[in-house]
């Protein structure tokens, strides 16, 4: 089954009993036993399993291309659920400009529970190959990065991965599994931050995890479980939904996100532009052998917290919010917002500076898109030097 066939027909998402085409929500807690420990389709409570999450999780185990899939509350309980199959003393390789709450669940969570964690640029394998210690046990990797857009190369990860005898960790989000899929690659986990574009409506919080092996997928039930940060069922039949129009909305989101690239790499308030399609010839390379797409993430330089802070109260359609990946164009400054939780001077070590935009394109007309920005840059010329 190709990718798009897949979105539609992967995963348990007819209703066995009903033939109901989409998933029905079983707002329920716990199941009738015939007889003690005689489960109807094995379902005994709903923290173990919900037939609404089971189809969510089937389908997003077919579309990466996994052996099983997991759904829970957020998308940083799938992070932190991944993060329990670490043991006190262990340590972590972790991407230097990872998302932000990944950054502090790291620090301030697990930090103080006894995980050790070294931040590199993983688009450098060699020093990812470096910060190997005796006691590393997990690579932790985004490609590309937010919102720098920096390109790691997960074929060379998963090498080194295999060298070391430690798991290797994707955080999917920005790529989608529409336009790339770790496993393939190498990843043992996958993870999404499903409030994006697997959901894609601004509706639903919700993350998801899918597992290389049956083996991995039985480590991490245990954990989901255990733990207990899973996704409820009208969520789950949210994301479900999502899921099926994930395709076009990708393609006419990219679409939109090129033509607007292509209008701020011209314009003179702006000083640098990020996004997959305009990186290092090298990066390019590296992004199109695993990808099949740039995605709709672009940022862009307008030299100063000042003239960034007015760029985004000017715009009209690309909506002033913290999130990305719906239907609607959102805009934010990540020095002020998603990355604030990152100190100030680690901040600008990684480049993200007080002048950097980010934008998430949505399906608006791209014109009426490019107006906008256009109305709203034009101010920065009126800063005073
Ligand atoms: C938003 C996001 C997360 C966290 O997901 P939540 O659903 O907000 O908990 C993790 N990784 C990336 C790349 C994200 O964009």
């Amino acid at each position: 089954m190709r990718t798009k066939t897949a979105l539609i027909h992967g995963g348990k998402t007819t209703d066995p009993l009903t033939g109901a085409v989409t998933p029905p929500i079983y707002q329920t807690s716990t199941y009738k036993q015939d007889g003690i420990g005689n489960l109807r389709e094995g379902y005994e409570y709903s923290r173990t399993a919900n037939p609404t999450r089971t189809a969510l999780e089937t389908l997003i185990a077919d579309i990466e291309g996994g052996a099983s899939g997991f759904a829970f509350g957020s998308g940083m309980a799938a992070i932190s659920t991944i993060l329990m199959l670490m043991k006190s003393g262990d340590h972590v390789i972790v991407g230097s400009d990872v998302y932000g709450g990944t950054y502090r669940v790291f620090n301030r969570v697990f930090q103080s529970l006894g995980l050790e964690a070294t931040f590199v640029d993983t688009a450098d394998t060699q020093a990812v190959r470096e910060a190997l210690q005796p006691n590393t046990k997990m690579i932790y990797v985004e490609t590309p990065t937010n919102p720098l857009l920096n390109v790691t190369d997960m074929r060379l990860i998963r090498a080194i991965a295999d060298e070391a005898d430690v798991l290797f960790v994707v955080d999917n989000t920005f790529m989608t599994p529409y336009f790339q899929n770790p496993i393939e690659l190498g990843a043992d986990y996958v993870l999404h931050s499903a409030t994006k574009y697997l959901g894609g409506h601004s509706d639903v919080v919700a993350g998801l995890v899918v597992a290389r092996t049956e083996e991995l997928g039985e480590r991490l039930a245990f954990l989901q479980n255990s733990v207990g940060a899973v996704l409820g069922p009208q969520d789950s039949f949210l994301v479900v939904r999502g899921i099926k129009t994930l395709a076009v909305r990708m393609e006419a989101i990219e679409a939109n996100a090129l033509a607007l690239v292509d209008y701020l790499t011209k314009h003179e308030a702006v000083s640098r532009v990020l996004h997959p399609s305009v990186g290092s010839e090298e990066a390019k390379r590296v992004h199109l052998s695993q990808a099949r797409g740039f995605g709709g993430m672009i940022a862009f330089d307008v030299g100063s917290a000042e003239a960034a802070e007015l760029v985004v109260a000017k715009t009209k359609y690309f909506t002033l919010a913290e999130s990305l990946g719906a239907v609607e164009s959102l805009i934010s400054v990540p020095a002020r917002m998603t990355h604030a939780s990152i100190p100030a001077e680690r901040r600008l070590e990684l480049g993200i500076t007080d002048g950097l935009v980010r934008i998430s394109v949505g399906l608006e007309d791209v014109q009426d898109l490019i107006e906008d920005l256009e109305q709203a840059l034009a101010t920065v010329a009126t800063i005073p030097n």
